[in-house]
């Protein structure tokens, strides 16, 4: 339902849980937020109001510049903790948070319990961290001048159908979010020394209103420093920076 995702200096956890608070108003069952801190990927989520989240959240000692977070609306399997995204492959190498629906997840699901990976919520979504994690684990090497991390994200969204806006850390990548959308929205915002990705503009309007609106079929790869849009087909993207002219 809801995605927020930030890279940049400050503390990315109280950033984060803002923007998921201006996003309530669309409504959401439970919420969640993972950081990518000292080499770890942390996790906290709960079902009901995202003042859970933030009361549950402030218990952890979140001092990672990275994160993302999602208020979900759940379309496939109950709303329970265990549902509730960010969802972790089963090597704890990806977090990954999903706005739609996976229409062949079954079919992935399948595949990849062959080759070992264990799931632990009812979503279509797990599907995606998982063969994220695959195709991390299983091609090193990505083409020259290409992250690993966002090759292994492009390959994955190559098999995937149905609908997604989707934001993933990977926990050997200090600073990097990939986000990529089709049928569902997703912004970049681009503020001062730090990137804010979000569903809705209004999750992002309070850091800045500099945007640039994804569009089906891109993928983003945003690092401390900079980010570069391309397709699932390797092509790249000439970003183009919006203003929004309204504040909140
Ligand atoms: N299909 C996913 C789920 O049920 C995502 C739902 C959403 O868009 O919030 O968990």
């Amino acid at each position: 339902c809801g995605i927020v995702g930030y890279v940049g200096r400050q503390k990315a956890s109280p950033i984060l849980l803002e923007g998921l608070k201006r996003l309530e108003y669309r409504g959401y069952d439970s919420a969640g937020v993972a950081i990518q801190q000292d080499g770890q990927l942390e996790l906290v989520r709960r079902v009901g109001r995202v003042d859970n989240l933030v009361k549950e959240a402030a218990k952890h000692r979140f001092t990672g510049t990275t994160g993302i977070c999602h208020t979900r609306w759940a379309t496939h399997g109950g709303v329970t903790e265990a549902n509730a995204h960010p969802h972790i492959s089963s090597d704890g190498m990806i977090a990954l948070v999903h706005n739609g629906v996976i229409e062949n997840y079954s079919a992935i699901k399948k595949f990849l319990q062959t080759k070992g990976y264990t799931f632990h919520s009812e979503t279509d979504t797990e599907v995606l961290s998982n063969l994220i994690a695959y195709h991390y684990a299983k091609e090193p090497a990505a083409p020259a001048g290409e992250s690993r991390f966002l090759h292994a994200v492009r390959k994955t969204l190559r098999h995937v159908e149905g609908t997604y806006g989707i934001a993933v850390l990977c926990k050997d990548c200090t600073s990097e979010i990939v986000a990529a959308r089709k049928g569902s929205p997703l912004i970049l915002g681009v503020g001062e020394n730090e990137y804010i990705l979000a569903s809705d503009v209004s999750a992002l309007v309070s850091r800045t209103q500099n945007v640039v609106y994804l569009k089906d079929g891109e993928v983003v790869h945003v690092t401390a420093k900079q980010f570069s849009i391309s397709t699932l087909d390797m092509e790249d993207v000439s970003p183009v920076v919006d203003k929004v002219t309204w504040a909140i």
